[in-house]
C-alpha cells in the first residue's frame, strides 16, 4: 500500500497543474463589439476578451453600469476607440482600474475627418475610423502591440495571428475597391442617419451627401428633416441608409423615405447584427448593400 501513495500524489499534482493555466488567461476589456472581434482575431485562445457595450446596442448613448466598473477593475488590458466615441470609459478607468492595467486608444495617430456641424456648433470629428479597412488594419497593429506589452512571452503567437488577419483585411479592402468601382460616378452618394461614413466614403470613393444627426444622442429637428427631404428630392437615386442599432433613427428614416418615395437600406456601422457577426462579415454586407442600392 505504501508504494501506491506517491503515484496518487503525482496524479493529483498533475490534475491540479492543468487547471490554473486556463484560469490565468489575460483579461481584455473593450468598449464595443467591433473592437472585441478585432482583439479576438489577434489574441486567439491566449486571452478572454469582452465588450462593455453588448453587441446590437447603440454605443453613442451608452451609460456605464456597475458591471462595467467591475470588468474594468479586473482587466489586464483595456481598449477604447477614442475620437470622442467612448469617452465615458476614461471616468471608469480613473475610478476603478488596477494601477498596472494598460489602456490603449486604437485610433490615436489617425487623421480625423471633421465636418461642419449643420446646427452651427462648429466642427465635429467622425470617430468611425474602422469603416475604412486600412484604419482597421491600423487598429489591429495597435492591439497586437498592446497584447505583446502585457504578455511578451506570447509575442510570436500574437504576431503570427495579427499578420494573417491583416492579410485577410488587406484582401477585403482590395475586394471592396474593385466591387464598389462598378457603381456609376453619379450614384456615389450616401445619405445616412448619423455621421458614421466619412472614412468609408473617403476610402471607397463616395460622397456623404448628408446625415440626419451628427451624433445619435440627439434627435433630429424638423429643420434637419426638411433639409434631407429637399436634398433627396433633387437626387435621381433616392437611397436612404439606416443602421440597425438605432431604433429611433430607423423610424425617422422610414418617414423620410415615404416622403420622397425613396428606398431604405441597412448599413452596419457601430455594432453587429443578424447578417453580420464579425468585422469582415459587416464590411462584406455593407459592400453588397451599397452595390444593391446604388449600382
Ligand atoms: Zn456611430
Amino acid at each position: 500500500m505504501k508504494r501506491i501513495l506517491p503515484c496518487l500524489v503525482l496524479v493529483l499534482l498533475l490534475g491540479a497543474a492543468a487547471s490554473p493555466v486556463s484560469a490565468h488567461k489575460l483579461q481584455v476589456v473593450t468598449t464595443f463589439s467591433i473592437l472585441q472581434d478585432l482583439v479576438q482575431q489577434v489574441g486567439g485562445e491566449r486571452l478572454e476578451v469582452s465588450s462593455l457595450i453588448p453587441s446590437g446596442m447603440d454605443p453613442h448613448s451608452w451609460e456605464p453600469t456597475p458591471r462595467d466598473a467591475r470588468a474594468v477593475a479586473n482587466a489586464d488590458l483595456i481598449i477604447a476607440n477614442g475620437g470622442g466615441f467612448d469617452d465615458w470609459l476614461f471616468g471608469l478607468v480613473g475610478g476603478a482600474a488596477q494601477a498596472d492595467a494598460l489602456v490603449i486608444v486604437v485610433s490615436e495617430g489617425l487623421d480625423v475627418i471633421e465636418h461642419e456641424d449643420s446646427h452651427g456648433h462648429g466642427h465635429q470629428g467622425d470617430p468611425h475610423f474602422w469603416l475604412n479597412v486600412t484604419n482597421a488594419i491600423y487598429y489591429v497593429e495597435q492591439i497586437a502591440q498592446g497584447l505583446t506589452t502585457i504578455s511578451p512571452e506570447d509575442a510570436s503567437y500574437f504576431r503570427e495571428r495579427a499578420d494573417s488577419y491583416r492579410q485577410e483585411l488587406a484582401d477585403l479592402d482590395r475586394w471592396m475597391i474593385e466591387e464598389l468601382a462598378r457603381i456609376p460616378e453619379e450614384n456615389r452618394v450616401i445619405v445616412a442617419y448619423h455621421n458614421a461614413f466619412s472614412y468609408l466614403a473617403e476610402r471607397y470613393g463616395f460622397a456623404v451627401a448628408d446625415f440626419l444627426v451628427a451624433n445619435p444622442e440627439a434627435e433630429p429637428t424638423p429643420r434637419d428633416l426638411a433639409r434631407l427631404v429637399e436634398l433627396l428630392r433633387g437626387m435621381s437615386r433616392r437611397a436612404i441608409f439606416t443602421e440597425p442599432q438605432i431604433g429611433t433613427g430607423t423610424r425617422y428614416m422610414q418617414s423620410l423615405a415615404k416622403e420622397v418615395q425613396g428606398e431604405i437600406y441597412t448599413l452596419y456601422s457601430d455594432s453587429f447584427g443578424p447578417e453580420a457577426g464579425s468585422y469582415v462579415e459587416m464590411m462584406k454586407y455593407n459592400t453588397q448593400t451599397l452595390m444593391e442600392a446604388l449600382e
